[in-house]
């Protein structure tokens, strides 16, 4: 288990507002909005392969959009009524940090999910 201190030590600033003290980074702001390299997206906080690029697309909302983790054993999903609205809150199954929000609005060819994802969580490691 990582120390509040070490992940202060280890995250950028607005990384450690995002992923500890599940705060969302503005729309259009992020790395990783447009990104459309070949690759995995890792968690930021701990390293732990969260997305792959085959399942990102372009949602147009603003933060990169998946329509399903690499593996969802590696997420958790809990059910988050803050802010006044009842959404699924996306985090790091590993280290249990916010990732962001799934919603029932991604491409119905693909399952219907859109996992919206914030920039500052993940670290993106290209394929060769
Ligand atoms: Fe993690």
């Amino acid at each position: 288990m990582t120390s509040d201190d070490a992940y202060k030590q280890k995250l950028a600033p607005e990384q450690y507002r995002i992923l500890r003290e599940g705060g969302t980074e503005a729309p259009f702001s992020g790395n990783y909005v447009a990104t459309k390299e070949t690759g995995m997206y890792t968690c930021a906080a701990c390293g732990q392969e969260l997305f792959s690029s085959d399942t990102k697309f372009d949602s147009g909302t603003g933060w990169p959009s998946f329509t399903d983790p690499v593996n969802r054993e590696h997420v958790t999903l809990r059910s988050d009524a803050s802010h006044g609205m009842v959404r699924v809150e996306v985090r790091c199954k590993n280290c249990d940090s916010h990732l962001g929000h799934v919603f029932d609005d991604g491409p119905q060819a693909a399952g219907g999910k859109r996992f919206c994802i914030n920039s500052a969580c993940l670290q993106f490691k290209p394929k060769n």
